[in-house]
């Protein structure tokens, strides 16, 4: 190898689980160096500056790597679309921000229905609560507190995000049908923060906050990483992960920009390259002693993929809504379906979230649905009526982890840099299509209550007649309780290489009914603070323990 570096802990992704545990570590002066395929993008260069912007979130924007297709950007194959952005930041540097944290009872789903393989979480909710508020002060949460149907939560950095009347309008449905509802908590600032300023209510925050309003990782976290000495690399792929001895001793990676390969060496290395890229690096890093990928042992790794079951409702009702203005994601939440009920005819179940709309061209070009305004004669009265009259609805349902959908690795294509890319394969399970369709009918009811609705439209059960619509990629690392039925032990330590942690999306045992990303940061927060406390010992163990005897901070 032409050069080689050394540090203490090596983290694999700059994104939403990479940057928590970078910052984190680096809080304690632990040495990190972080690798990074992708590079830095200023918010100003988002698509949200662009004059086409409504058009180009769909193309050059797209949050689909292979309809994007950056140099930075690996496709995948299969009959799934993840979606996902690759770069200081991670898939944050597109995502919504919406914030809900998971119940308590989603971290025990196995011993509540155990269906297709479902197992428990190894630690419970209250586990990772203190975690969940470590985080949210680090990204400035909006929020108000007291909501009812969910554990109580420290105040926000800032109020709630602005409901507007598309908030106030389903928020009377809601309350018409006694259902509960509740202000959204959102990653974005309502008051100032450090160098970010607070949301201006301008809209389309997927793409790109010019004012840094909402917390990608590379506003939330990264300038307070760096300032703490973080060495982090852009541009450089990691190729393959090292061992020896049964330990994790580096990775080599690749500068794209030069094409040459180099070593960093560390004592530890934590894997946080998202539930598409962390198997897919697993898989290419078969070695000897590994000849099924590295942490692979049991065959696990890539396995019980989710996204979450879903469907888009759009409704338009006889008043506007003014729904271009405000926060893109969720401005309130009901979660009257939440828990499962088997009288429904399925397990689990779903959050009705409220969101708020785009421009005029969205508006024209079909909104979530796909609902075209007429061309030519009609065009006129089709947009007067539904342009800024309109509600979106999301049925977010919580899909059963199975054991057939996974990623693996397809050796007939490859990266710009030559990696063979990874094949995602997802089908929906009866039992959350039950959920979704059942969820639609209810979404519908709502709507109707706060009427009157004057038209409306579904995707249908997730993506047409596909897998529903891959941006909430998680599992296929699952944390668990034995080496048997997981990957990693309950501190994200993988059972077969105690050295090295996984601490993004894939490590989530369950997918909840509400986003991830502030569940994945606070595990990757607590990971951070287990590796920083109990340094001395990992650096020396030779077998990871098991949960019964794992030892605690
Ligand atoms: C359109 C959209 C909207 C979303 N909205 C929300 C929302 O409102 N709320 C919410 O909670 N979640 C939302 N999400 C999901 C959220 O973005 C993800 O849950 C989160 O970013 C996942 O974090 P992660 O750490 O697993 O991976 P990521 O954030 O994707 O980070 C992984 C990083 O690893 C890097 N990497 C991968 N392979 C390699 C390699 N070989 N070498 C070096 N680097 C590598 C990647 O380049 C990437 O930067 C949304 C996602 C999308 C697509």
């Amino acid at each position: 190898m032409a050069t080689h570096s050394e540090t203490d802990v090596l983290v694999i992704g700059a994104g939403a689980g990479g940057a928590a545990m970078s910052k984190r570590l680096s809080d304690g002066g632990v040495k990190v160096t972080c690798l990074e395929q992708g590079d830095w993008l200023h918010p100003m260069n988002h698509p949200h500056m662009y004059d086409g912007w409504e058009l180009e979130r769909l193309r050059t924007w797209s949050w689909h790597p292979n309809v994007r297709m950056f140099p930075e950007d690996y496709p995948t194959t299969g009959n799934a679309a993840p979606m996902m952005m690759n770069g200081v930041g991670g898939s944050t540097l597109h995502y919504a921000g919406a914030w809900p944290r998971f119940k308590p009872v989603d971290f025990r789903k196995g011993t509540e229905h155990g269906l297709e393989g479902t197992i428990d979480w190894p630690i419970s909710y209250e586990d990772l609560e203190p975690f969940y508020a470590i985080n949210d002060a680090e990204i400035g949460v909006a929020r108000r507190v007291g909501d009812p149907g969910n554990p109580p939560r420290p105040e926000g950095w800032g109020p709630a995000s602005r409901g507007g009347k598309v908030g106030r309008k389903m928020g009377r449905g809601f309350d018409e049908l006694g259902w509960h509802w509740w202000p959204a908590d959102n990653a974005i600032l309502t008051r100032e923060k450090n160098n970010r300023m607070a949301c201006n209510d301008c809209g389309f925050c997927l793409g790109g906050c010019p004012r840094h309003a909402i917390a990608s990782t590379d506003v939330s976290y990264w300038p307070k990483a760096l300032a703490n000495g973080v060495d982090l690399r852009v541009n450089a792929r990691v190729e393959t992960i090292t061992t020896a001895n049964g330990r994790a001793t580096g990775a080599v990676y690749i500068d794209r920009t030069t094409g040459a390969r180099s070593e960093v060496r560390a004592k530890i290395v934590v894997l946080a390259a998202n539930s598409i890229g962390t198997p897919r690096l697993l898989l290419l890093s078969a070695q000897k002693g590994y000849p099924d990928g590295l942490a692979n042992s049991n065959g696990l790794v890539g396995t019980h993929l989710m996204f979450h079951s879903w469907s888009f409702e759009d409704y338009w009702f006889d008043e506007p809504l003014e729904g271009f203005k405000g926060p893109e994601p969720a401005v309130l939440y009901s979660q009257e379906f939440y828990d499962t009920d088997p009288s429904r005819g399925f397990v689990n179940g779903f959050s009705l979230q409220v969101g708020t709309a785009l421009g005029a061209a969205n508006s024209a070009l079909g909104t979530n649905t796909g609902k075209i305004a007429p061309w030519g004669a009609g065009h006129r009265e089709f947009f007067n009526k539904h342009f800024a009259h309109h509600a979106l609805v999301y049925v977010q349902g919580e899909d059963l982890p199975v054991r057939t959908n996974r990623v693996t690795i397809d050796p007939a294509v490859v990266d710009s840099s030559g990696l063979p890319v990874p094949h995602v394969h997802y089908d929906l399970h009866e039992n959350d299509r039950r959920l979704i369709t059942w969820g639609q009918e209810r979404a519908r009811e709502a709507a109707e209550a706060a009427g009157p609705v004057i038209d409306m439209a579904t995707t249908g059960i997730g993506g047409v007649g596909g897998p529903p619509p891959g941006w909430h990629i998680m599992g296929t690392c699952r944390m668990g309780n034995t080496p048997e039925d997981s990957v990693t032990n309950k501190w994200n330590q993988t059972w077969d290489v105690p050295n090295l942690f996984i601490t993004d999306a894939s490590s989530l045992t369950t997918g909840a009914a509400v986003n991830p990303t502030s569940t994945l940061q606070a595990v990757s927060v607590r990971a951070a603070e287990y590796i920083k406390r109990r340094f001395a010992d990992i650096t020396s163990q030779t077998k990871t323990p098991s949960n019964a005897d794992a030892p605690d901070f």
